[in-house]
């Protein structure tokens, strides 16, 4: 039986790779339904190639036009639109595997019907987990559902924790820290006042990895880390004194387990997604992902260095967020996400964006995060308080 896909964010960096991993592995995965947010041609091209049953284009409009051009194509691939069909795709009975790859808070309710429907849901959208932490965890659990980070670090960490960890209490024991890799981004040894003429183009060019430009952006004000660093304390249940952020510039090393004996034990490889991707679709076996294999007299070299907390900010608002607790880091989250996109339009300045997340955080109002309702109307405030701010 082959396992049944539903790739969320199909047209995304994250997306793609999942699909040209998936195209090496036709016996084993079907895709059962791809969504993307308004690229058509990209969206149409894939449901040529992969034949969904369907595929979910949230705008109304981008959802017409790529009906149409599929009936002139002849695809039977059925057109869903709107936020609703999101969580359609990802609960279906029929599917097996949902990949959350959209690309921040929008990603989050869907991600979470696929916790609640007990799918093993491949988690690349980071955001949803940061904004949900608590109440999603407890659906994974409630729910039997397998949730496997795709996030390099986090399947890196994943890969090095020791068999059993998370059921069996006693392996917690066995573990000293976690040393959480970062590229340091293209500014990495910048200091303020040259981080404070930066442009998008150049924040957006990453020196390791190809990603989206939210993502890229907050690889450069090292939020991606802090985000990350949330991640991590939710899905292996650690607080953020026991993780420490080493600065790799090389991305060879994807992050590390550090044991009480004295061992570190790390997962490396070329920074290319197909590996954390390919681990999460068939763990806990392992299948071909395309990936260059590891070349190490090539590479030669690994550096390791101390991140620089002053002119990147970003990483110590998120630790404190977690550390607030509640709605905090949906707060954070909200506000990183219109402040990049006030960066993008060039709106405000690069070292802007950790200083609005701080006043936003100085100036909300932290409840309890029970509900999805409590996150939404956090999340909500928050962007409503930042673009004031930015128009201001
Ligand atoms: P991307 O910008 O390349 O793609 C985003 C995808 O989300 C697209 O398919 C887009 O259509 C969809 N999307 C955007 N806004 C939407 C909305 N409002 N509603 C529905 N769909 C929407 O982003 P990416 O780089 O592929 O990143 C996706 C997620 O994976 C992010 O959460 C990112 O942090 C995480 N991630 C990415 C990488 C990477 O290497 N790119 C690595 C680790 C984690
Ligand atoms: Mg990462």
């Amino acid at each position: 039986m082959r396992q049944m896909i539903t790739v969320l964010g199909a047209t995304g960096s994250i997306g793609k790779s999942t699909l040209d991993v998936l195209a090496r592995h036709k016996d084993l995965y079907e895709v059962f339904a791809l969504s993307a947010n308004t690229q058509v041609d990209v969206l149409l091209q894939q449901c040529l190639e992969y034949s969904p049953k369907y595929a979910v284009m949230v705008d109304e409009a981008s959802a017409k036009q790529l009906s149409q051009s599929l009936k002139q194509h002849g695809s039977t691939v059925e057109v869903l639109t709107g936020a609703s069909a999101l969580v359609d795709i990802a609960s279906d009975p029929e599917v097996d595997q949902v990949m959350a790859a959209i690309v921040g808070a929008a990603g989050l309710l869907p991600t979470l019907a696929a916790a609640q429907a007990g799918k093993r849901v491949l988690l690349a959208n980071k955001e949803a987990l940061v904004m949900s932490g608590h109440l999603f965890m407890q659906a994974v659990q409630d729910n039997q559902a397998e949730l496997l980070p795709i996030d390099s670090e986090h399947n890196a960490i994943f890969q090095s924790l020791p068999l059993g960890y998370g059921q069996d209490p006693s392996c917690k024991q066995q573990i000293e820290k976690i040393l959480l890799t970062a590229s340091g981004g293209p500014f990495r040894g910048w200091g303020l006042d040259a981080l404070s003429k930066v442009t998008p183009k150049q924040a957006v060019k990453h020196p390791n990895w190809s990603m989206g430009q939210k993502i890229s952006v907050d690889s450069a004000t090292l939020m991606n880390k802090g985000l990350e660093l949330i991640e991590a304390c939710w899905l292996f249940d650690v607080k953020p004194s026991q993780i420490e952020v080493v600065v790799h510039p090389e991305s060879i090393i994807h992050s590390m387990v550090q044991y009480v004996d004295g061992s570190v034990i790390c997962q490396m490889g070329n920074p290319d997604m197909r590996t954390p991707i390919a681990y999460g679709l068939a763990w806990p076996e392992r299948i071909a992902s395309g990936v260059k294999p590891l070349n190490l007299f090539e590479v030669a070299q690994l550096n390791f260095e101390l991140p620089d907390r002053q002119s990147f900010p970003a990483l110590d608002l998120a630790s404190q967020a977690f550390e607030a607790g509640g709605t905090a880091a949906a707060i954070l989250n909200a506000a990183n996400e219109v402040a990049v996109a006030g960066f993008l339009r060039e709106q405000i300045a690069f070292t802007s964006i950790s200083n609005l997340i701080d006043e936003t955080l100085n100036a909300c109002k932290i409840e309890a995060a029970d509900s999805i309702e409590a996150i939404l109307a956090a999340d909500a405030w928050a962007r409503r308080f930042v673009e004031g701010k930015i128009l201001s």
